[in-house]
């Protein structure tokens, strides 16, 4: 049993006042509804908190369980901003528990990373949440990725990734019958579902960093009666430009596939749709972000990427590099999901996780998550731990 937590539950609005002690909150639970971590403590109604943690997708209520378990006496608060946890990033992901290959040696990204995979699997096995274990190939499909292939299994035994294997051509086929490529790289993931059944909640919150730019990822969904050209997570060789892992084939636990996710400039935080539109939020990113120098630097990938996105066809010819047996007729549009992606002044996506604190009365009183794109979802009990340990000498718990 994890002790006091409390649930708070609320209309949207700024919060208000700082902590720890004395966070003002309102509301009352959400009757008939089950919240696993608000056994204990002081009842539901209690309006001030010794710790309030912001946001109630996978980073921040991993955050929370491991305040409780370290702290059991303090009481915690989760604010959410919607009616419901974890529909942004966490709720819209591919649910893919990566193993760290990707990341630079020694950035938090791929330490958190490793450490994350493994307690996530040790997490589904303890609370008997299901994960299919199906592999990834990482796949070059022309000559000149090669090198980069072989630089990422290079990263991938730097970074302490289990299960990694350079394959050739021939042996390809052996693990996806239907995928075409020169080189492969091989390595054994993890799809989980429902990550989290130990569920916090809710209320309001604080302005966002305008330095965040929202990037879209848009999925396809490839057919039921095609779903046997694929049997484990296809990726391409990402570009090393950007912190994105491209376009790739991933088996979801309902036996679905979906291809996805692209990444095309939003212009709304939270604009699922293509046409979701906010001057506020695009007018925050352009005066306080590089966000024009990014686009002047990578002008034909973005416009290229947003043709991708609204040309089936085009998507469909990238996919066909790697199953050359997929056509525009096996595919449907899939849902979108949107990455939090820290930009800065010089137009640079900032690659690693980003943590820090805030300056006077009530900043020395906050700590920061700046920076938690892909993948925080793989990394958040580690990312978890992280935090704690921070907030208990920085707030001297
Ligand atoms: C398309 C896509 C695919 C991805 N694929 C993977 C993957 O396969 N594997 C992986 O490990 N990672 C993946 N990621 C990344 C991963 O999903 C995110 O890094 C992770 O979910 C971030 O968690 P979070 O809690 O920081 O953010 P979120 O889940 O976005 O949660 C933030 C919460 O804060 C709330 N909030 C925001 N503002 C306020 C406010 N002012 N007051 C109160 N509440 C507020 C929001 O409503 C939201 O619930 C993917 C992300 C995307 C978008």
């Amino acid at each position: 049993m994890v002790p006091a937590l409390r649930y708070i539950r609320g209309a949207c609005g700024p919060a208000l006042g700082g902590f720890p002690g004395g966070f003002s909150s309102a509301g009352r639970p959400a009757p008939g509804r089950s919240w696993p971590l608000c056994q204990g403590g002081r009842p539901a109604s209690t309006r001030s908190f010794d710790v309030v943690v912001i946001g109630g997708g996978i980073v921040g209520l991993a955050s929370a369980r491991a305040l409780i378990l370290r702290h059991p006496a303090l009481s915690i608060g989760v604010l959410e901003k919607e009616k419901d946890l974890a529909i942004h990033q966490t709720g819209h992901n591919s649910g893919v528990i990566h193993s760290g290959i990707y990341y630079k040696p020694e950035s938090l990204k791929a330490k958190l990373c490793v450490q994350g995979a493994a307690l996530i699997y040790e997490y589904c096995k303890q609370k008997g949440i299901s994960y299919k274990q199906c592999g990834k190939l990482i796949v070059a499909v022309e000559q000149e990725e090669i090198p980069r292939l072989q630089a990422l299994y290079e990263r991938g035994r730097q970074n302490g990734v289990q299960g990694l294997r350079l394959i050739q051509q021939e042996d390809i086929k052996k693990k996806e019958p239907y995928c075409r490529g020169e080189e492969v790289q091989c390595q054994y993931v993890v799809t989980c579902a429902g990550l989290y059944s130990d569920r916090i909640s809710e209320l309001s919150g604080c302005n966002p960093d305008p330095r965040i730019v929202p990037f879209r990822g848009d999925y396809l969904i490839l057919k039921p009666e095609k779903c046997y050209l694929v049997k484990g997570n296809i990726y391409p060789v990402p570009d090393s430009r950007f912190p994105f892992l491209g376009v790739h084939f991933t088996p979801r636990m309902d036996g679905s596939i979906w291809l996805g996710p692209n990444a095309v400039l939003a212009f709304k935080r939270e604009g699922y749709r293509p046409f979701d539109f906010s001057a506020r939020d695009i007018m925050d990113v352009i005066i306080k972000s590089g966000l024009i120098k990014l686009v002047f630097q990578n002008f034909s990938y973005g416009v290229n990427e947003m043709y991708k996105a609204c040309f089936l066809s085009a998507t469909v010819k990238h996919l066909q590099k790697f199953i050359p047996e997929i056509t525009v007729s096996d595919i449907l549009r899939g849902p979108a999901g949107v990455r939090a992606q820290a930009l800065d002044r010089d137009g640079n996506l900032v690659e690693d996780f980003v943590f820090d604190g805030g300056v006077g009365d009530i900043g020395n009183r906050i700590l920061h998550v700046r920076n938690a794109p892909s993948p925080a979802a793989t990394s958040s009990l580690a990312i978890s731990g992280m935090i704690a340990d921070e907030v208990q000498q920085r707030f001297k718990l």
